[in-house]
This record gives C-alpha cells, sequence and structure tokens, in this order.
C-alpha cells in the first residue's frame, strides 16, 4: 500500500510502497477514505515535542483523525462488520485498567498507544486498529466531515465541557484554526458569548460565520486592552500553536476565569504569579478525549449543531499540505483521501 512516511525529524514525509497491515485477533483492518492533517503531526515532524520524541516510532506513518471502513477483521472481534464506517482518534488504545482508566479518564491512561504517535496513522491506504477504541461514524456524516472530529472535533469539545462553559458566559477562543472553528460553533452551541482572535482575516470571517459575536485581529497593538475591555472572559481557550496567543490569553480571563490550555507550541509558557494570585485565574489543559467524547461530538456533528470546514487533497501532497498549516495558510481542515489515486 501507499503511505507516507516520517524517517527523520524535520524532513519532508516520504510517499512510499509499505506492506499492508496484518490485524491482531483483536483489531481491524481498515480503509483510510480521509485522515484529517492535524498540527499536531507538524509538531511531530517538526520535533517539536523533545519530551515526545522518544516515544515516537520510526519510521512513523503519521495521522491521527481517521475515518474508513472496516474491511477485514481479527478473530476476536465481535463488535464490528467488514463494511462498517468507523472513526479512529489519537487515543489507540488504553489498558482499561489503570486509575485513570477507571476514573473515566482514558485519554490519561498510563499505558496507552497513540495513532500516529507510538503507532502507525493514517497518512496510508490502509491501518491496523484495535476494533475496542474504533467508534462507529454516524450514517449522515461522510467520512471526510467525520475525520477531523477524531482529534480537532473531540479535544475542544472535551476542553469546553471540562471547564463547564455555560449559557451566558464569555468565551475567547485564541486561533480560529482547525481546533478553533470547531470550538467556536461548540462554544456557541453551549450558549457562550464568543469572541475569536486570529491574525488572518479570512478566519475571523469563519470565526463569524460559525457564530463568533465579536471577532479581534491578533496582531493589534492593542489587543490586551480590546480583550479586558468587556470586562474579560469567564473562559479563554487558546487552540493556537503559537507562544504568542498564550502571551496574550492570558491577560483575557476574567478575576476567576479559566485559561484553558489546549494549543501546544514547542515553547514554555510563563505568566507573572502576582496577577494569577490577584485574579484567582484558573489554569486547565485539556487532551483530546475519550471514547465517550468521541461519541459525543459525532452525535452533535450528526445532529447538524457542528460542521467542519474541510477541504480534500490527496495523500501525494502532504508535504505542501503541512507547508501551508505550518505558514497559517489553511482554513478550517484538510483532509487526505488516501484511496484517491496519485495520477
Ligand atoms: P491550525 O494551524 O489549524 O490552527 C491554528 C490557528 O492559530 C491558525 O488559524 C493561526 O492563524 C492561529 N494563530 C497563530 N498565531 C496566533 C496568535 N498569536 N493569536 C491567535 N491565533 C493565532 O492548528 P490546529 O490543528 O487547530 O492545532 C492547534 C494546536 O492545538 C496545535 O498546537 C496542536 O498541536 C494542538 N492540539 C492539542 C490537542 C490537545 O489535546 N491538547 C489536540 C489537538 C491539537
Ligand atoms: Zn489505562
Ligand atoms: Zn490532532
Amino acid at each position: 500500500m501507499r503511505a507516507a512516511l516520517l524517517r527523520d525529524f524535520k524532513s519532508p514525509l516520504i510517499i512510499e510502497e509499505v506492506p499492508r497491515p496484518t490485524p491482531g485477533p483483536d483489531e481491524l483492518l481498515i480503509e483510510v477514505e480521509a485522515c484529517g492533517v492535524c498540527h499536531s503531526d507538524l509538531h511531530i515532524a517538526d520535533g517539536d515535542w523533545t519530551q515526545l520524541a522518544g516515544i515516537v516510532k520510526k519510521p512513523l506513518i503519521p495521522g491521527h483523525e481517521i475515518a474508513g471502513r472496516v474491511v477485514e477483521r481479527g478473530a476476536a472481534v465481535a463488535n464490528l462488520q467488514v463494511g462498517d464506517r468507523v472513526g479512529i482518534p489519537w487515543v489507540h488504545r488504553t489498558c482499561g485498567e489503570c486509575e485513570f482508566c477507571r476514573s473515566g479518564n482514558e485519554n490519561l491512561c498510563l499505558m496507552q498507544q497513540i495513532t500516529g504517535v507510538t503507532v502507525d496513522g493514517g497518512y496510508a491506504e490502509f491501518l491496523k486498529a484495535p476494533a475496542s477504541h474504533a467508534t462507529p461514524i454516524p450514517p449522515s456524516l461522510s467520512a471526510l466531515e467525520a475525520a477531523p472530529l477524531m482529534c480537532a472535533g473531540v479535544t475542544v469539545y472535551r476542553a469546553l465541557h471540562q471547564v463547564r462553559l455555560s449559557p451566558g458566559q464569555r468565551l475567547a477562543v485564541f486561533g480560529v484554526g482547525g481546533l478553533g472553528h470547531l470550538a467556536v460553533q461548540i462554544g456557541v452551541a453551549l450558549g457562550a458569548e464568543v469572541t475569536a482572535i486570529d491574525l488572518a482575516n479570512e478566519k475571523l470571517a469563519l470565526a463569524k460565520a460559525f457564530g463568533a459575536s465579536k471577532t479581534l485581529d491578533a496582531r493589534s497593538p492593542t489587543l490586551i486592552r480590546e480583550l479586558r475591555a468587556g470586562g474579560g472572559f469567564h473562559v479563554a481557550i487558546v487552540t493556537s500553536a503559537s507562544k504568542t496567543a498564550y502571551d496574550a490569553a492570558f491577560y483575557a480571563a476574567r478575576p476567576t476565569g479559566t485559561l484553558l490550555v489546549v494549543g501546544l507550541p514547542a515553547e514554555n509558557i510563563c505568566f507573572p504569579p502576582i496577577l494569577m494570585a490577584a485574579g484567582e485565574i484558573r489554569i486547565r489543559a485539556s487532551a483530546v478525549g475519550t471514547r465517550q467524547d468521541v461519541r459525543g461530538v459525532l452525535e452533535m456533528a450528526a445532529a447538524g449543531r457542528l460542521r467542519c470546514q474541510i477541504s480534500s487533497r490527496p495523500l501525494h501532497e502532504v508535504n505542501s499540505v503541512l507547508e501551508e498549516l505550518r505558514h497559517g495558510r489553511i482554513s478550517g481542515r484538510v483532509v487526505l483521501t488516501p484511496q484517491t489515486p496519485s495520477t
């Protein structure tokens, strides 16, 4: 099968013919119909997350926003059939036994495997994955629509539910990219008054189209004053991959407000303790989501309350897509279609 391989950090992916994986007894072989290109894939390819470098498989097939069809199943698989449409998320496999698995936080499992990081992912015509962690895709969603929900969607869905964002609260969304444009919609659906902040005018226009009541240009020299003008925000979620967004977002939180850490720049973030204490600012981080969160976000999309802005590209264009993502030139999410022939 054809796959895009990461052989070395900071080098382009290489399209190669590799053997089609053989599913184990509890696994599925899935024909990948769509795989979203998440900014995390770029962080991984660039070796940005030095803390994670040791666990990255080499060579690696990246990609963790996968939607496809079951074409083969292991002898022990009972919950899914050949032909079923399923999604495979970042959380690839969990132990089911550690204290985090048992307390409803399997996304924090101590023994977890990660799709497109510790095991091969979806930048390929096929992948294998445990049937236990494959979620059926509702019939009303296409593979292209469902794929980005496996990471971008589930991540912001969990994050905004974790902080119990409620009707009437003010939400600031920093970064209106793959994650951010979905965060705007989930914020609106939860009844919050949403302000979106980004560097690009077209992204701000997208946020408006998805229900943001206000937008602010991240390049404005008076951004912090503008953010604080309305009394600050109950929740300021950062879905940007840039540290600069955090530098502004901290000042957006009202007293007792929450800075919600989701975007994962390589640099450390740092805030003045006196201002954290003076406002009793809460800082909370959120990591992707559980299978229950995946079902929740798929249901929301199937009910027409969440829509990912997608454009599709063939697998062999993956390096140009990553380059466009690096420069902030992608609106919504690009989804690779590995079954499209490479001419
Ligand atoms: P993206 O590139 O699609 O979107 C990022 C957006 O941030 C872009 O629209 C860009 O214009 C904007 N931006 C850049 N600088 C900004 C600034 N100073 N202020 C405001 N906006 C700014 O990326 P994505 O795929 O949405 O991923 C975003 C981040 O979230 C990445 O760091 C990724 O690794 C991380 N992520 C975290 C989790 C998690 O579980 N915590 C899960 C998935 C992705
Ligand atoms: Zn576990
Ligand atoms: Zn992701």
